[in-house]
């Protein structure tokens, strides 16, 4: 799966998921997660993590993924969402 921010196929701890759509969008991979959800970040399911407007996408680790070898077939995933998920909205996450 693909790192939804940076489009590299790398290794994650967290996976993106629309807020709305409830759907798994790609993965947050460990360098975006260094660099860009910090440890020290203070979040909220609710808002944007960087600009506190209405979130457009979570980041909850993952508890199982299930992938297709071929990595073309649904992506089955175990993730739990609390209060604390990070979230962001579409403009951050592209900058
Ligand atoms: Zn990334
Ligand atoms: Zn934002």
């Amino acid at each position: 799966m693909e790192c939804y921010r940076c489009g590299r196929a790398a290794d994650y701890d967290r996976i993106a998921v629309g807020r709305r759509s409830g759907t798994v969008a790609g993965s947050l991979c460990l360098d975006c997660e260094d660099e860009w959800l910090t440890p020290e970040t203070v979040t909220s399911m609710a808002t944007c993590f960087a600009c506190d407007e209405p979130a457009d996408l979570l980041f909850p680790k993952w508890d199982s993924i299930v992938e297709s070898d071929d990595g073309s077939g649904p992506v089955e995933t175990e993730y739990k969402i609390c209060l604390t998920t990070p979230a962001a909205c579409h403009y951050c996450i592209q900058r």
